[in-house]
């Protein structure tokens, strides 16, 4: 009886043992990736993880929400988080915005300073706030495909002198170039850590909020001016039937005047986008939709407190 005691104690003591060295070998961390707009913070942060997590345009103030990208390896889980740009607020939803782009400061382990080849303008309190951080800095000047090496070099030497502590690197998000060797470096900041997410997890996101921003997305290439930014997008109904899944979806606009243009001459504009949309949202769920999309005014909803709780722009 006591050796089996004896016996157990020791398998136990190696169980742990193994477990201690596979736990102390495993990194992880969070990267979250900031910037002016239309840097192409976006378009690194789904280079990165591999899949289409955050909507693009050429339009700046496409991502309106902290997303999070989970890249899992063997022995490591890095937790990105695609975040809006940087930006003097407006209205109370840019306050949210901004306030995302403020909390990724503070939970960070390593902060991906996107900027544009021959960009100079910055935002003064960030600059600040970045200088007097102790997480790691990395200034990933991205877009080199389109410029030349005087460029590429007088933007480097212009944002380490604002940012000395910072490394940097020259990639192209688009392209793909160096985007590997940006991942490599990465791997080197994260802290020894078991992992955050289940290792099998993409995002935190349900799917539901990829289905609005499907939407909002076709918003924003088939609208002009401000229709883009004066609208929410809120799934109501999503019911899976066998070979179709019927989502209901609204739209909030801000005025009466939004929503005739949104709605079109004859329904045209609507139907439009409720086509294209239709198109990317079976192409993403790979099954037949049925997509129906109103459209309602709730004045001013971009100032209200109530409103950006119920949309999900203030957390908790
Ligand atoms: P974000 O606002 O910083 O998230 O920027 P997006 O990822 O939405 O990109 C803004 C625009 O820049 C889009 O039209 C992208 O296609 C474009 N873009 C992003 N990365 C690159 C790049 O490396 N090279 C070029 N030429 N364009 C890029
Ligand atoms: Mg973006």
């Amino acid at each position: 009886m006591r050796k089996i005691i004896i016996n157990k104690f020791i398998i136990l003591f190696f169980k742990k043992l193994f477990f201690m060295t596979e736990n102390t070998t495993h990194k992880s961390g969070f990267v979250n990736i900031i910037g002016n707009p239309n840097v192409g913070k976006s378009t690194l942060m789904n280079r990165l993880v591999g899949e289409r997590l955050s909507i693009i345009t050429a339009k700046a103030q496409t991502t309106r929400h902290r997303i999070k990208g989970i890249v899992n390896g063997e022995d490591y889980q890095i937790v990105y988080s695609d975040l809006p740009g940087i930006l003097t607020p407006a209205y109370k939803m840019q306050e949210q915005m901004m306030h995302f782009v403020n909390e990724s400061l503070k939970d960070a382990d390593l902060i991906l300073y996107v900027i544009e080849c021959g960009e100079t303008n910055y935002n003064q309190q960030i600059i600040e706030k970045l200088q007097s951080l102790t997480i790691p800095i990395l200034l990933v000047i991205n877009k080199t495909d389109k410029a030349n090496d005087e460029t590429i070099l007088a933007t480097k030497s212009h944002w380490q002198n604002l940012l000395p502590k910072a490394d940097t690197i020259e990639i192209s998000a688009l392209t793909g170039l160096h985007v590997n060797l940006l991942l490599e470096k990465i791997i080197t900041f994260l802290p020894e850590s078991p992992p955050f997410f289940p290792k099998d997890e993409l995002t935190d996101r349900p799917l539901r909020f990829f289905i609005s921003e499907i939407i909002r997305e076709k918003i924003l290439l088939l609208y002009k001016k401000e229709i883009p930014y004066s609208v929410e997008v809120v799934i109501e109904s999503f019911k899976e039937e066998e070979d179709l899944v019927r989502i209901g979806v609204m739209l909030y606009c801000e005025r009466d005047s939004q929503k005739g243009i949104i709605i079109g001459n004859k329904g045209f504009a609507i139907k439009q986008l409720g086509i294209e949309s239709r198109k990317a949202i079976e192409e993403y769920l790979e099954k037949h939709v049925f997509l129906d999309i109103s459209v309602k005014v709730l004045k001013d909803w971009r100032n209200q407190d109530i409103l950006m709780k119920q949309f999900g722009y203030v957390q908790n």
